[in-house]
């Protein structure tokens, strides 16, 4: 494929993320617009069947976006209004925003400093007895410590949701992620794993949780057209208020045509993650995040911590200077907490995560895509080196 004019595209020589799309994504999609069912049909069932198969969880229901996918999370287990749900701030905002659209209270826990994954122990610390759930998320591609988090859930009877967007195909203790958590969220926008252009999907092993979301996602109602044209009937039941978050069967088509080169996909972002490791051992400014030895780790984000150099080259200076050499570096994330919307509405503030508001002052997200050429990881390294220098 032409990468260049995939650079010429974008106005930026190398963006930090990108997906790729080849003739037989193509096909795939053309095939199912040319048949009978371009939405409710059978390529969502077998979209939904195939990820939950390559997780190892019992269901999954496939909706219109990974945000929809976290509301249908937090409809199912039950998240009213009042309900508190501990978050972590390092993230994004999506993830909060599903707790506010049922009318609970994110409540924010810091992050561990070496990880920047969520800190076990300020979640315990956090728990009221308004609290109702924990939503977890594998920031950049890395699991949670999931089994401190399952005995703490378990303890205070509290759901375990997982914001997995980053994490499609990672594994935490030998076990893939989709199966750690009461339900697990997933993404399929253009930069993550794989994509459906927009698109999400819960998995989970509990038929009830299971049947909920998929009422969900259709208004409210209890069976959808298919099922309806095929037994024949024109009754149906809207039994509570949902949303139209359905996802369309072409979309379901590419996501399997993509499915079946996930392997491939994640063991290039795992090079490219190796190659950069490798590079920056020998640049003490530049500090990539730990990688714990029990997780296989999915990279859906390169991010590192920039020192300050004692001169004011710090992660603002790096930044601009890599965005002018045609590099896509980015910042993943402003903190949740310190967003106007939740300063007013929820009265958060500066002072509330220091370990997640102390990293935001450092961190940066390199471009880390399956089809970045050994000469761009290059060209992103010899950047970075002489940035520094
Ligand atoms: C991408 C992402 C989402 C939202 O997914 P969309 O498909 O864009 O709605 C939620 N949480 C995290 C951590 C994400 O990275």
């Amino acid at each position: 494929m032409a990468r260049e004019k995939v650079a010429s595209e974008r106005g930026t020589k190398i963006p930090y993320a990108r997906h790729w799309i080849d003739q037989e994504d193509i096909d795939a999609v053309t095939a199912v617009l040319r048949s009978n069912w371009i939405t409710t049909g059978p390529a969502v069932r077998a979209f939904e069947e195939a990820i939950s198969g390559y997780v190892g969880a019992g269901h999954g229901v496939a909706v219109s976006s990974g945000t929809a996918a976290l509301h249908a999370a937090t409809y199912a287990v039950g998240i009213h209004q009042g309900d508190e749900v501990i978050v972590p701030s390092m993230t994004f905002a999506a993830t909060a925003n599903a707790v506010v659209f049922q009318g609970g209270r994110p409540v924010f826990a810091d992050v561990q400093a070496d990880t920047l994954l969520i800190d076990p122990a300020d979640v315990e610390a956090k728990i009221t007895p308004k609290t109702k759930a924990i939503i977890t998320v594998d920031y950049t591609g890395h699991p949670c410590d999931y089994d401190e988090l399952k005995s703490i859930a378990e303890r205070h009877d509290l759901k375990l949701i997982a914001d997995s967007c980053h994490s499609l195909g990672a594994e935490y203790r030998g076990t893939r992620i989709g199966t750690l958590s009461d339900l697990t969220v997933f993404s399929f926008h253009p930069v993550k794993h794989i994509t459906t252009g927009e698109g999400g999907m819960v998995v989970t092993d509990d038929p009830g949780l299971t049947r909920r979301m998929r009422i969900f996602r259709n208004h409210g109602i209890t069976t959808e057209h298919r099922q309806r044209s095929e037994s024949g009937t024109w009754y149906y039941e809207m039994v509570d208020l949902g949303y139209n978050y359905r996802i369309t069967d072409f979309q379901c088509a590419l996501g399997m045509s993509q499915l079946r080169r996930l392997p491939d996909l994640l063991a290039r972002r795992r090079e490219i993650a190796s190659s950069y490791d490798e590079a920056f051992a020998g640049i003490p400014q530049i500090s990539p995040l730990l990688v714990r030895e029990e997780v296989s780790h999915a990279y859906h984000l390169y991010v590192v911590r920039v020192g300050d150099d004692g001169r004011g080259i710090g992660r603002d200076a790096v930044y601009r200077a890599l965005r002018s050499k045609g590099i896509g570096a980015n910042v993943h994330y402003v903190p949740v907490h310190l967003h106007p919307f939740y300063q007013e509405r929820f009265g958060t503030k500066l002072g509330m995560c220091s370990v997640t508001e102390a990293a935001y002052e450092e961190i940066l997200t390199l471009p880390l895509f399956p089809q970045m050429s050994a000469s761009d990881v290059d060209y992103v390294i010899t950047s970075l080196r002489e940035v520094l220098a």
